[in-house]
């Protein structure tokens, strides 16, 4: 497996970083996970846009060279390099605030930013999408900037283990009485006509996947109100469905063990899924790489 650090493309086993680096000792950095199919990036530019927003709202400075063309251009090459130019796979970008003697305040202002890119293979989820997900609802206990994709993550490891020990997929994430988002997807309810999903603030991902859904709903004549889904709500809800780009929609049939409508995947995150895939992984429109 060949990586990315800093500039060199290595073996996975020769690519090191200091036990200094501030992503190691203050979780100080922000990542990206994009889909490639057939070794072209999913949204590349809405990934991009994102990642550039999380450096600047976290005053990482951008390595120069690092422009989006470059980011696009490494991640088609560490997909051939590693025979992932066929099929699904799934570049992970990480950027910290670099090496430096540890201080809480930021280093001298020279310090060069770590950059690691790896490409995996990936499998879409699409035995549990047949059956539907289930979820569990946990107190949202996170910081006021989950806009920011940073790699401090450990309430979201912590919730997404509790899911998978309680035998559930996902764990949702409930704030004040309010659904927010899962450990990592966004929530989505359909009630009657309307689909509804948290709006974008400081207290949710806006996450890629939800961000086409939602155009795929507008073309689709779908109405859409991006507010608060109460957690009291759910057992109300038509449908509920996560997106991600590991997930893309996937229908959710039961949350802390009650069915959600009809127990079984519905129709709109079936249409939206639909949807979904085609723009991300076949239409023209969105930036794509290699072949
Ligand atoms: N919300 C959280 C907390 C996440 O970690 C993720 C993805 O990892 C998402 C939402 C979905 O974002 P995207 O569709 O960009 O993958």
């Amino acid at each position: 497996m060949r990586v990315y650090l800093n500039g060199e493309f290595l073996e996975r086993s020769q690519a090191t970083i200091s036990v200094d680096d501030r992503g190691f000792l203050f979780g100080d950095g922000i990542y990206e996970v994009v889909r490639a199919v057939d070794g072209r990036l999913g949204a590349a530019e809405l990934h991009w846009q994102r990642l550039a927003r999380g450096l600047a709202g976290i005053h990482i400075n951008r390595p120069a060279g690092l422009t989006d063309g470059t980011l696009s251009e490494l991640a088609a090459r560490l997909l051939a390099e590693n025979g992932l130019d066929g099929g699904d796979a799934l570049v992970y970008l990480q950027i910290t605030r670099g090496a430096a003697v540890r201080t809480h305040h930021f280093p001298p202002a020279a310090t060069a930013a770590t950059v690691y890119a790896a490409a995996t293979p990936f499998r879409a989820p699409d035995a549990i999408r047949a059956r539907g997900a289930t979820a569990i609802t946990l107190p949202d206990i996170r910081w006021a900037r989950c806009d920011l994709k940073t790699v401090n993550l450990l309430p979201n490891v912590l919730g997404k283990q509790q899911a998978v020990a309680a035998g559930a997929d996902e764990a949702v994430f409930v704030r004040d009485g309010v659904v927010t988002e899962g450990a990592s997807t966004n929530v989505f309810a359909v009630f009657g006509d309307e689909l509804r999903t948290y709006p974008a603030t400081n207290y949710i991902l806006p996450g890629v996947t939800r961000h086409v859904t939602l155009e795929a709903a507008a073309a689709l004549g779908i109405a859409v109100r991006e507010a608060p889904v109460l957690a009291e709500e759910l057992a109300a809800a038509d449908e509920l469905f996560l997106t991600s780009t590991t997930n893309d929609v996937m229908p959710l049939v039961a949350v802390d063990g009650r069915p959600v409508g009809s127990g079984r995947p519905g129709p709109v995150a079936e249409r939206l899924f639909a949807a979904v895939r085609a723009r991300l992984y076949a239409e023209a429109g969105y930036a794509m790489v290699g072949r």
